[in-house]
């Protein structure tokens, strides 16, 4: 999946060898190492921060129309590479074959296409005249240089989510995929450019979080820091862009639980907490990770969920009738393996999985846990992995509670027929998104974005421009005799 002759960063327009070290990449699945990729130095992040800034204001000042129609022909360049990015997204994360290809890619096109229409839907609110003898009008408009950092788990969708909305807006962009998943970020800067979108306007820088994410943040020249990852990382970069004061945006870790209530259907939910948590292999922020089911539904649910756990094909991610494929890394793999095995030790039961399977790459297999404290580790803390704990509630109030007690509030479910539950549930879950009978869809028309630990800002949708674009009121004299007048009694 090497890149490397041409090297690993795309900087105004062109490939380019990164002047920081090299290290190598290791495909999780096979745990062979499969390329060796540069890493971006300082001048690097300095080059393709100037580069931004170059192409900004012939960027920003194109109607919208224009910058529509270079989106439009950026997804029909993209799709062109379908294949291609498929088989490096897989190859870089290890998630199934199945996944890049129907979830992956055609998301990704999705939002292209999303915003190839918002972007002529950018405007400002309706004027009015508020002063007298004058009308105010708002202007939206880009901020300039963004930096972005995103994490490995969608490499391709994160890098869409993050530059899409931005540029839709007018604004230019550097961005920093994770340096385990920089593969895809690349081929996506190199198809806009191939579509006809200027040198500059999208620039990718590859490396460590603490070198060239940080001087990335501190740059003064970035005028917004954009983040997706872990609440740790996120709290640091809202730290470090203190210094210059810029605006942030911050798509952090999430802990999304499902709540099955006594009148659910229980085959629709286990089948709903199967898919939710195993997503991606459970490295998904939304991923369903804390099952709150009704004590009379308790049981049923359980053995159903372990069932149809059990019955999922874990492997070669490659293999078409693969379910799940492996984690991102050994390293990850150990991890959620030693959360699950603390759990075991301090009195939990593992209903399925708990085991990886006895192969070379980084594979867990799906994994149930019940009878956990609500207070322990496993069920507070982020596990990234494909493991769901279940615990039984009584009351309905009991079961949002619950559902609240995490300091995450990125996404949650609710698994009812009764209306008036669904929609309280739906008011009183503290969380960026709450599925009703559901549990992971995501659309481009719609926001994600969390509350609590799980940051603030919202991508995807026409929201997402509320981050990217500043505000500003252009106040327009009717006449210049009467305010003339007001000024002479208001000043002299
Ligand atoms: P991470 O926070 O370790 O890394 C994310 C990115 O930040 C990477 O590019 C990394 O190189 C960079 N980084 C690390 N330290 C940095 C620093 N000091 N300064 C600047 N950049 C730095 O997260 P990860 O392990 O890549 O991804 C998993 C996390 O991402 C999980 O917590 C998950 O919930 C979260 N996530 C959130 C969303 C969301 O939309 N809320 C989506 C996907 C993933």
């Amino acid at each position: 999946m090497s890149t490397t002759s041409q090297g690993n960063q795309y900087i105004n327009g062109a490939y380019r060898v990164g002047s920081g070290p090299t290290a190598e990449r290791i495909n999780p699945a096979t745990g062979v190492v499969d390329s060796v990729i540069d890493y971006a130095g300082t001048g690097d992040v300095e080059d393709a921060v100037a580069a931004a800034a170059a192409a900004f204001t012939t960027w920003s000042r194109l109607t919208p129309g224009a910058r529509s129609d270079f989106l439009l022909a950026f997804a029909t360049e993209l799709a062109s590479r379908a294949g291609q990015l498929a088989a490096l997204e897989t190859a870089q994360t290890g998630k199934s074959t199945r996944m890049s290809t129907e979830f992956d890619v055609p998301g990704t096109i999705d939002n292209i296409n999303f915003f190839a229409g918002a972007a002529r839907n950018l405007q400002g609110q309706a004027s009015g005249d508020y002063a007298g003898n004058s009308t105010s009008m708002i202007r939206r408009e880009a901020i300039g240089v963004i930096g972005s950092i995103a994490p490995w788990n969608y490499p391709l969708q994160m890098a869409a989510w993050k530059i899409l909305p931005a540029i839709a807006a007018g604004n230019t962009i550097v961005l920093k995929p994770s340096e385990l998943t920089p593969a895809t970020s690349l081929i996506f800067a190199e198809a806009a450019t191939a579509a006809g979108i200027p040198d500059g306007v999208i620039n990718i820088v590859t490396g460590s979080g603490r070198e060239v994410g940080e001087t990335l943040v501190r740059h003064p020249q970035v005028a917004m820091s954009s983040f997706t990852g872990s609440t740790a990382v996120g709290r640091r970069i809202m730290e470090m862009a203190a210094e210059t004061g810029k605006r942030v945006h911050l798509e952090l870790g999430g802990k999304a639980p499902l709540v099955v209530f006594a009148d659910a259907d229980v085959e629709a939910a286990a089948h709903g907490a199967v898919a939710g948590s195993t997503i991606n292999a459970g490295q998904d922020c939304t991923a369903a990770t804390r099952a709150y089911v009704h004590s009379s539904l308790f049981g049923k649910f359980t053995a159903r969920v372990a069932e149809l756990m059990d019955a999922m094909v874990v492997g070669d991610p490659t293999d078409p009738d693969t379910d799940m494929g492996s984690l991102i890394s050994l390293a990850h793999r150990d991890k959620v393996a030693s959360m699950v095995e603390r759990a075991r030790q301090s009195g939990a039961n593992v209903l399925a999985g708990g085991l990886a399977p006895q192969l070379p790459g980084a594979f867990y297999r799906p994994t149930l846990i019940t009878g956990a404290a609500q207070d322990s580790e496993i069920v507070q803390d982020e596990i990234f992995g494909p493991v769901l704990v279940a615990l039984p509630f009584e009351t309905d109030e009991q079961g949002i509670d619950l559902a609240n007690d995490t300091p995450y509030g990125l996404a949650a479910s609710a698994w009812t027929g009764n209306v008036n539950l669904a929609m309280r549930a739906a008011a009183q879950i503290q969380a960026g998104c709450v599925w009703i009978n559901e549990h992971i869809p995501i659309v481009s028309e719609m926001p994600h974005g969390g509350y609590k630990a799980s940051g603030f800002g919202k991508d995807m949708s026409s929201y997402s421009f509320e981050e990217y674009t500043n505000v500003k009121h252009v106040l327009i004299s009717h006449d210049t005799d009467v305010h003339k007048a007001w000024q002479d009694t208001v000043f002299k």
